[in-house]
C-alpha cells in the first residue's frame, strides 16, 4: 500500500494533524491528482474551530482543502479525454445523489500529496496561468464571481458595497471592477484592508465604525444607496449596517457564513423599499472555466493574491496566520 501525507481534521477534538494515509486509487470516472497548490480559506479556520460543521461527511475525520490545483498522476480505469501530467484545477465541490458536497469538507480535499477528483470536476489549465493562482480560483474567486453575476445579478454602473476585504472580498472588488459596477465602496475596520481595497479597484474605502458611513455612501451614490451589498464577513453587525444603505430594490447578499440570527429592524422600510436578502454559496459549474478564460485572456490578474506559499507540514501555522490576520493575508498556499 502506497502512503501519502495529508493534513487531516479530527472534528470531535478540533485538531489538525499531518498523517500518513493510504494513497487513494482512482475508480471509474475518477483521476488521481498530484496536488501542487492548495489554498487556505477562512472556512478551513471555521471547520477547525467548530463554528462550521460538515453537513454530509460520513466520518469524523477529513482531509481539508477545497482550493486545489495540480497535475494528473493516474487515470481511473474507464477515463478518456485526460492524460497523465496534464495541469488541472478542481471544482470545489460536486452534486452527488442530489446533494451538493464540498471538497475538503464533506469528502477528502487537497491538503495532501494526492487528491481524487471526478472527471466532471476537472478543468484543464493554460500553461500561462501559475498553479498557485489557478488553485484559488475555485472558491476565493469563483464564490464572489457567483455572488456578483448570478445571485446579485450586478449590472454595469450599479452601485455596490463590499463588506470584509479578506480573500473573497478583495477578489470581489476586482471582479466588480471587471463587470463595470460603479461606484465600488469597500468597508473594512482594518486600515491595511481598506488600502488593499483601493489598490484592487474600489472607489471608496470606509471604516464600519465611522458614524458618517451612511452619509458617505449616499454622497457617493447620488443619494440613492447601494444596488447590491455583499457581506463577505459573516457578521451580524455588517448585515444590519448594509441594510441601512441599500437603494430601493437593493439586494443584500450573504456570502460569509455565520450561525447567528439576522434581524430586519425596520420591516416596513424593508418592504416599502422592496429590499431583498439573498443567501449565496459556492458558484455555478461554469464559473471556474469562465474565470480561467478571463485570466488567460488578460482580463483578470491574480498575481497579487498569493501572500505566501508554505509546505504542507506548516498547514496549522497557515491556518493560525489566517485566523490572526498576521500580515493581512489574501491567500496562503500549501504546497505538498
Ligand atoms: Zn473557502
Amino acid at each position: 500500500m502506497d502512503l501519502m501525507r495529508a493534513a487531516r481534521l479530527h472534528i470531535p477534538s478540533h485538531t489538525l494533524t499531518i498523517e500518513d494515509v493510504s494513497r487513494p486509487v482512482p475508480g471509474a470516472g475518477q483521476v488521481l491528482v498530484k496536488v501542487e497548490a492548495a489554498g487556505v480559506c477562512l472556512s478551513d479556520v471555521h471547520l477547525i474551530d467548530g463554528t462550521l460543521t460538515p453537513t454530509h461527511l460520513q466520518a469524523d475525520t477529513v482531509t481539508l482543502g477545497h482550493e486545489v490545483a495540480g497535475t494528473i498522476a493516474e487515470l481511473g480505469p474507464d477515463v478518456t479525454g485526460w492524460t497523465a501530467g496534464q495541469r488541472v484545477v478542481l471544482q470545489a465541490g460536486e452534486v452527488r445523489d442530489g446533494r451538493l458536497l464540498t471538497r475538503g469538507v464533506d469528502y477528502d480535499g487537497g491538503w495532501a500529496e494526492y487528491a481524487l477528483a471526478s472527471t466532471g470536476t476537472l478543468f484543464a489549465l493554460p500553461d500561462t496561468l501559475p498553479i498557485e493562482q489557478a488553485a484559488i480560483i475555485p472558491d476565493a474567486v469563483s464564490t464572489p464571481w457567483g455572488a456578483i453575476t448570478t445571485t446579485a445579478e450586478v449590472r454595469p454602473a450599479q452601485a455596490v458595497g463590499v463588506w470584509g476585504i479578506g480573500g473573497l472580498g478583495a477578489h470581489a472588488v476586482q471582479l466588480l471592477r471587471t463587470v463595470g459596477a460603479y461606484p465600488i465602496i469597500a468597508v473594512d475596520p482594518v486600515p491595511a484592508a481598506r488600502r488593499r481595497a483601493l489598490d484592487f479597484g474600489a472607489d471608496l474605502a470606509l471604516d464600519p465604525i465611522d458614524p458618517q458611513l451612511r452619509e458617505q455612501v449616499l454622497a457617493a451614490t447620488d443619494n440613492r444607496g447601494l444596488d447590491a451589498a455583499f457581506d463577505f464577513a459573516g457578521v451580524t453587525a455588517v448585515r444590519e449596517q448594509a441594510l441601512t444603505v441599500l437603494a430601493p430594490k437593493g439586494r443584500l447578499v450573504l456570502v460569509g457564513l455565520t450561525d447567528k440570527p439576522l434581524t430586519v429592524t425596520d420591516g416596513t422600510r424593508f418592504s416599502y423599499l422592496q429590499h431583498q436578502i439573498l443567501g449565496h454559496y459556492g458558484s455555478e459549474d461554469n464559473a471556474v472555466p469562465q474565470l480561467v478564460a478571463l485570466t488567460e485572456g488578460g482580463r483578470l490578474d491574480f498575481s497579487r493574491s498569493i501572500t505566501d506559499v508554505l509546505p504542507l507540514a506548516a498547514a496549522a501555522k497557515a491556518v493560525q496566520r489566517l485566523h490572526t490576520k498576521e500580515g493581512d493575508p489574501i491567500r496562503l498556499i500549501l504546497r505538498p
